[in-house]
């Protein structure tokens, strides 16, 4: 069986694209290559910082790898956090001092759209990189609800829901989430190659 490596150590992500691989691609993460390596992601885009991942592997092991990164852009505050979600009020993914801030920044503001956004980068051999997109448009509310899910969620209503991302379950949000679109999108074009 063909082996993918996915630029993470996240188990939960890991354990979600092995499922959506099973039986065609080996998805191994970056503790099975023995990768401890702290991979820099300073690029001003999300495509540079995904490929930055990818390339990285790629480079330096010789191994077919993706790696995704994903935010949450707010109109009103010109398209912030963006790529700098994780660390929007300045700590390491401190997820309620990051929406807490939010909160503060979106204070009187009336117009509270917002996107959540990943993509993805796959970096092969001798082929160019590919990028797998994926988008949920939603809005902002004025006060957390929920105790599911992570980061943003508490404040992200999808739009055409009256519950946060963080009062759904996981095959809920799944379904119309940024980050299962990109993976489901990723998961077309490999089986396609297959
Ligand atoms: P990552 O690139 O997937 O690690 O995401 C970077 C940051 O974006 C996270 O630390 C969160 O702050 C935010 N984020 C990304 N995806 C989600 C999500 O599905 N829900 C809430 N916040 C998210």
């Amino acid at each position: 069986m063909q082996q993918l490596v996915f630029a993470t150590n996240n188990a939960h992500k890991l354990g979600e694209l092995r499922r959506m691989l099973a039986g065609r691609y080996r998805v191994v993460g970056l503790a099975d290559i023995g990768c401890h390596d702290d991979i820099p992601e300073d690029a001003d885009t999300f495509e540079g910082n995904a490929l930055a991942k990818a390339q990285w592997v790629l480079d330096r092991y010789g191994l077919d790898c993706i790696a995704d990164d994903s935010g949450l852009e707010v109109d009103a505050l010109g398209g912030q956090p963006g790529i700098h979600s994780a660390r929007f009020a300045g700590t390491d993914h401190d997820d309620e001092a990051n929406n807490a801030l939010l909160l503060s920044r979106l204070q009187g503001v009336t117009d509270r759209k917002a996107r959540f956004r990943t993509v993805i980068a796959l970096a092969r051999k001798g082929s160019e990189p590919l990028y797998f997109h994926g988008v949920v448009e939603g809005s902002i509310i004025d006060k957390p609800r929920g105790e599911a899910g992570f980061g943003y969620d508490p404040l992200f209503v999808p739009e055409g829901w009256i519950k946060t991302f963080a009062e759904a379950s996981p095959d809920e949000k799944n379904a119309v989430s940024h980050r299962g679109r990109a993976v489901r999108e990723l998961c077309r074009f490999l089986f396609r190659q297959h």
